[in-house]
């Protein structure tokens, strides 16, 4: 069965809270992903972070158009480049800010096997993940335009 799952809004304070660690992928966690898949296509958005739906631990999903990506633990190993780009963010809605992000990003996580994986990322992709990573750390697209 398909769940939508309720999308909290800036200024709830979950947005704002450092997620925690995931210990492992279990049943929970694997339902937990679909379900922000679902909620996520529902919404038209191409990434999303447990913390958007109320859940405060370290996974995210991202969907560019090459396919649903499950993380859990994701942290940036490296990064170069840099480029502005707008970005939308599913809790802030008709809010739009240009965002300095890197073009290139390594990020090491927890896959839903509870491996542990790098993945290799460009463009939209290191941009969707940079934003997702950036919600387990309570940070939103608006700190970016205050310069934080
Ligand atoms: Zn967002």
């Amino acid at each position: 069965m398909k769940t939508i799952l309720e999308i909290k809004f800036y200024p709830d304070e979950v947005l704002r809270l450092e997620a925690s660690n995931v210990e492992k992928i279990t049943q929970k966690e694997k339902k937990l992903f679909e379900n922000m898949l679902h909620t996520m296509y529902a919404n038209k958005g191409i990434g999303l972070a447990a913390p958007q739906v109320g859940i405060s631990l370290k996974l995210i999903v991202v969907d560019v158009g090459n396919g649903a990506v499950k993380l859990a633990n994701p942290k940036v190993i490296s990064c170069n480049g840099g480029s502005f780009f707008e970005e939308g963010c599913l809790s802030l809605p008709g809010e739009q800010v240009k965002v300095m992000r890197p073009d290139k990003v390594v990020v090491e996580a927890m896959d839903e096997h509870s491996k542990t994986i790098r993945i290799s990322a460009e463009g939209l992709l290191a941009r969707a993940l940079l934003h997702e990573i950036d919600h387990l750390n309570g940070k939103l697209i608006i700190d970016h335009e205050k310069g934080l």
